[in-house]
């Protein structure tokens, strides 16, 4: 964790948000229930829920989409704004912030990339700089089950 802050806002704006203990870091999510909300992957920055306020909240729908966590999006126009682990312990979630909502989504390096055998195969990011993760190796390292 670096401190920094940043800010953000979904398409419309009538959700936004401003943050502190930004990480410079963020990871992909190549599940098939993340690449159905965001129509590709999730580019997610994983912010502490603590650190994060959120403007606009009364335009913030959120949906239980496993036991263990939600999706958010914005009412107004559909951007998706988190995924969290609802789930009390250890594995209770911060936000993970769609990377494409930051005001400046540029000071950031992709570090990990997980569901990677769920990847569509038409694509893929450059470079091989980073950890990737299997669903079955997600599995095993978090002890969750099923998808993200
Ligand atoms: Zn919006
Ligand atoms: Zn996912």
């Amino acid at each position: 964790m670096t401190g920094k802050t940043a800010t953000g806002k979904c398409l419309c704006g009538a959700v936004r948000f401003e943050a502190s203990d930004v990480p410079d870091s963020f990871g992909v999510c190549h599940c098939e229930m993340c690449r159905r909300w965001t129509g590709s992957a999730l580019l997610e920055v994983s912010v502490p829920t603590g650190s994060v306020i959120w403007q606009g909240e009364d335009h913030i729908a959120t949906r239980r989409t496993s036991d263990w966590a939600e999706r958010a999006w914005c009412r107004e126009c559909g951007s998706a704004l988190y995924y969290k682990v609802t789930m009390t312990g250890e594995f209770a979630g911060n936000f993970d912030i769609p990377l494409g909502l930051f005001d400046d989504p540029d000071p950031f390096t992709m570090t990990h990339e997980i569901y990677i055998d769920k990847k569509p195969e038409s694509f893929s990011f450059a470079g091989d700089d980073r950890k990737l993760l299997t669903r079955q190796d997600c599995i095993d390292r978090f002890s969750l089950l099923g998808e993200t």
